[in-house]
């Protein structure tokens, strides 16, 4: 087995493709924060592609045939795009899953009020967070107002160098003594995370004077009333762009890398495909953070159904044939991996971790305890991944989340592997995982994109 550091292996032109790559993926993190933003981002992206809404390619009467795209949307959370392939779709698709939903703090649908002249908006953290790693930072707000005439309003405040930006203040270590005798999951709690939005009154207001004046400027410049957060989706994200990190520029450090960089990476794959013999797809959802549950979730059946519409559109559909399609498909469940970490060795087992700049990781299973929860895929597919990788040149890592009976964690596979089809985790190698900003390797996202569009034109 040889294991070694990508940056070692490459040339002139690999650097160069890695680097534009790069590129594109930061400025993809530093402007979609959210699971709309990123729906949003992606259909754009796809339109520049020549894909076509298959709402539209519906009312065309056109019939697809193979090279036609198109993309169907779940309520602007998740989206599917289709590359018809020279193949019957009955044969199976290839396809590229990921999620592009991120932990974060959910503004609560009654959350401002005024304390000690300070107006906070309270919270409901979103997945899995150490609530202690979310104070005293820079915040932004993210997310639609839904407004009862049916119209809709995007927030984003905190991002440009000239907005304001929010926090949740922390106790000073001064004061501290009972606070750091607590245990970790306690010494911030999740009811305690309120965003600091405003300190000064409004003139000639007696009572909560500050929150008048939030809900002032808020009608201002938004046209929201404060019944309007019962219909909205707003989320707190860290505020400020993604950035090269290291002396040597190797690495990216971003909010929201799980599972936007498996995200980007099969975007990229799946626009980049020209021809392939199967019908490729793109499927990133919302929703895994919290158990891939809800409409917009992988356990909807939003999927099946498009791939149901799609056959149709393509004149194929029979439900034999659906259920022989979802059946006869292979899949990349692609979501990340958590990298080695020397400062806690202990959480690893050396020869089954994955290593940063490494390549492409693939997990055979996840879960906890004896495998519990896993999708553990089989070994002839993972030999033909094997072959794949190989022959495209494509550098890739075999890893389990962490040492054995430590932890665990799951993601969309098993879902898909629901319908008999060949599903495997896969993804990128991420340090501090699930923290405000999470680490990768350049090297890493440039394998992760080269080996999935490997993937869609030879699975
Ligand atoms: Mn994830
Ligand atoms: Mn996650």
């Amino acid at each position: 087995m040889k294991r070694e550091n990508c940056f070692k292996l490459y040339n002139d032109n690999e650097k160069n493709e890695m680097e534009k790559l790069c590129g594109g993926y930061i400025d993809f993190l530093s402007s979609c924060k959210t699971e709309r933003e990123c729906v949003k981002e992606i259909i754009r992206q796809a339109q520049g592609a020549g894909y076509v809404n298959m709402e539209e390619a519906l009312s065309s009467g056109r019939m697809l045939r193979a090279g036609d795209r198109v993309y169907a949307v779940c309520m602007n959370k998740a989206v599917a795009l289709f590359r018809i392939g020279q193949r019957p779709i009955a044969e199976g698709i290839n396809i590229l899953g990921a999620h592009i939903d991120s932990p974060r703090l959910d503004i609560k649908q009654n959350p401002l009020f005024e304390d000690g002249e300070l107006a906070f908006l309270d919270t409901h953290y979103y997945g899995g967070i150490k609530k202690y790693q979310w104070v005293a930072l820079p915040l932004a707000l993210h997310g639609t107002v839904a407004k009862k005439d049916g119209s809709t309003i995007d927030i984003n405040i905190g991002e440009d160098e000239n907005d304001p930006v929010f926090c949740v203040t922390d106790l000073l270590i001064h004061l501290a003594q009972e606070q750091m005798e607590k245990k970790g999951a306690r010494v911030v709690e999740g009811e305690d995370l309120n965003i600091l939005i405003g300190n000064a009154p409004l003139a000639g207001e007696e009572k909560e004077a500050v929150k008048a004046n939030v809900l002032k400027l808020l009608n201002e410049k938004y046209g929201i009333d404060e019944e309007d957060f019962v219909s909205a989706e707003i989320e707190a994200v860290p505020a400020g762009k993604a950035r090269e990190a290291g002396i040597d520029r190797s690495m990216i450090i971003s909010y929201g890398q799980d599972d936007r960089v498996c995200a980007y990476t099969s975007l990229k794959a799946m626009l980049d495909v020209t021809d392939s013999e199967k019908t490729a797809c793109l499927l990133l959802v919302d929703k895994e953070e919290i158990g891939s549950v809800g409409a917009t979730g992988m356990q909807s059946r939003f999927f099946e159904n498009t791939v149901a519409e799609l056959m149709d559109l393509a004149g194929v559909y029979t439900e034999l044939d659906l259920r022989r399609a979802l059946r006869n498909s292979r899949m990349l469940s692609s979501d990340v991996s958590s990298a080695y970490d020397p400062a806690y060795a202990a959480a690893f087992e050396k020869n089954n971790a994955a290593y940063l700049s490494h390549g492409l990781v693939f997990n055979k299973f996840t879960g906890a305890r004896g495998k519990s929860g896993s999708n553990d895929a089989n070994a002839e597919y993972m030999a033909v991944l094997r072959n794949i990788m190989d022959s495209s040149n494509v550098r890739y890592q075999t890893a389990e989340l962490g040492r054995v009976d430590l932890g665990g964690g799951g993601t969309i596979a098993y879902i898909l592997a629901l319908y008999g089809m060949e599903v495997i985790d896969s993804g990128v190698a991420v340090l501090s995982m699930h923290a405000p900003w999470e680490v990768t390797s350049k090297a890493d996202v440039y394998e992760a994109a080269k080996g999935y569009r490997a993937f869609l034109e030879k699975a």
